[in-house]
């Protein structure tokens, strides 16, 4: 059966849509078959694989509300083993409509149950926020992905985060993991070692080895339409997620 990862934080701009795109295609580029699922309404995952998110005929909307079978919203995405569930604004419309849903929160998870035999991981990209959507995201998933930006303020929110993880396992989704804690954005900085220092303090071995550089080729490859395995295979940016996902799958 696939493993299914939710990669969350209600933080906007600490990388989660980064690492969703680019774990996906590594793990797909290691033979691993992948869905992608774009949880976020701002389709910036369904953009940052190249396809166009204003020409979305089935989306996740449509899976979520309309009876759509998960199978019918899946999208190639033209690399190997690598597929997705786009997204779009439709998604706004989402959450509200949700909300008068009987077991709201199960949605995903339930429409999602046939895919479950027919990847080997399925990566969800949660908005960022602690919505509904999210919910959506982790009562689906089998263990989340928590992105934390090295600065400053990396650990705000965090233990809103964890209650939030806590809740639904006690109430939702009783096997919910917590895959590991990902430190994106590093730079050569006392700043960047410094916080890298304290989030080791408090989380342990919960946090990946693997920390995600800083690499302006990141932020470039998504305007290609391209995970940056396919945009430029040597840059640090790459070779951080490679190593993610070597260690994603170590690590069971
Ligand atoms: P989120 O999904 O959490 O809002 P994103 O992954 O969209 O965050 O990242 C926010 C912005 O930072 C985007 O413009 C993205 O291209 C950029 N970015 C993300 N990770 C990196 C990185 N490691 N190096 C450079 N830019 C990055
Ligand atoms: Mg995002």
């Amino acid at each position: 059966m696939g493993r299914v990862i939710a990669i969350a934080n209600q933080k906007g701009g600490v990388g989660k849509t980064t690492t969703a795109i680019n774990l996906a295609a590594c793990m797909a580029a290691a033979g691993r078959k992948t869905l992608l699922v774009d949880l976020d309404p701002q389709g910036n995952a369904t953009q940052g694989i190249g396809i166009d998110k204003n020409a979305i005929e089935t989306g996740l909307y449509d899976v979520l509300l309309n009876g759509v079978e998960a199978a019918e919203a899946v999208v190639d995405t033209g690399m190997e083993n690598f597929q997705a569930i786009p997204s779009n604004r439709d998604l706004v419309g989402a959450e509200v409509e949700l909300v008068d849903v009987d077991r709201r929160e199960f949605r995903l998870r339930e429409r999602m149950r046939l895919l479950i035999d027919v990847y080997d991981y399925i990566f969800i990209d949660c908005p960022p926020s602690l919505s509904l959507l999210t919910l959506n995201g982790l009562v689906a998933a089998d263990a989340v992905l928590i992105t934390l930006q090295c600065e400053y303020y990396a650990l705000e929110g965090l233990s809103e985060l964890l209650q939030t993880i806590i809740l639904v396992r006690d109430k939702l989704n009783r096997g919910l993991q917590i895959q590991g804690v990902l430190l994106t954005m590093y730079q050569h900085t006392n700043l960047s070692k410094q916080v890298i220092e304290d989030v080791r303090t408090h989380l342990g071995d919960k946090v990946f080895r693997t920390v995600i550089p800083r690499n302006v080729t990141l932020s470039e490859a998504p305007s290609f339409g391209k995970p940056v395995i396919y945009y430029d295979l040597k840059c640090a940016g790459a070779q951080a997620y490679l190593a993610l996902a070597r260690e994603v799958i170590s690590r069971g």
